[in-house]
């Protein structure tokens, strides 16, 4: 699948506000710098597509873009930033766990990690609760382009080890490098089936 149009369609401060059409959401998630912007233009080809929303102020916002008249990407807000004020923390904000689980638009959940940290506690805890809750999702491995392929492999392996002391199965796992653009087609071709299923 190559993606033709994709234009922003509106940010969000709460559930109430996104849009009210039967298109499907396919989000996206991630503790705040993992590269989610940069994954989200990637995929789009649009340059600049999460930065135009991604302004200081508006990061804590969903947004919305439309994607060829046929579904929305939806680029969530970071989670484990550390600069949130207490009462906004709780683990993830409502915002963040309203939309996940109760939207009922959204039709599966990349969630991105970085694959050069060691599988990390908030990113482990916000999976556990996708599992709990039977949301589907799969995990992006991010900036792979950093690491040499035996080390993704470890990174990969750590990642899986510690999610099948949990889970029976794996989610489905990406890896992608923006710098490198790679990952792209994977990720799309895995939309497009989602999208048709
Ligand atoms: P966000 O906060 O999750 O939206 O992350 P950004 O997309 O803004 O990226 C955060 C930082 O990571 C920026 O400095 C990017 O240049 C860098 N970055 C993002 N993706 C990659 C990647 O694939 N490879 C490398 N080497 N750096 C990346």
């Amino acid at each position: 699948m190559e993606i033709k149009r994709a234009t922003f369609k509106c940010s969000s401060q709460q559930l109430s506000q996104i849009p009210r059409d039967t298109l499907p959401d396919i989000a996206f998630i991630g503790r705040s710098n993992v590269g989610k912007s940069s994954l989200i233009n990637l995929l789009t080809g649009h340059g600049s597509l999460a930065k135009v929303s991604g302004t200081p102020g508006k990061t804590r916002l969903i947004n919305h873009f439309l994607i060829d008249d046929r579904w929305y990407l939806v680029d969530l807000p970071g989670y484990g930033y550390a600069r949130v004020s207490k009462s906004e923390r709780g683990e993830f904000s409502k915002l963040i766990t309203d939309y996940v689980f109760r939207s009922e638009k959204m039709h599966f959940l990349f969630v991105l990690v970085d694959s050069r940290l060691e599988p990390q506690a908030i990113d482990l805890r916000f999976i556990r609760l996708l599992g709990e809750h039977g949301i589907p999702f799969g995990i992006v491995f991010t900036k792979t382009d950093k690491l040499s392929r035996n080390q993704l492999e470890s990174s990969a392996a750590r990642y899986k080890k510690q999610l099948l002391t949990e889970w029976e199965e794996l989610p489905p796992l990406f890896f992608a490098s923006s710098a490198k653009r790679t990952g792209r087609e994977e990720i799309l071709a895995f939309i497009d089936k989602c999208l048709k299923d």
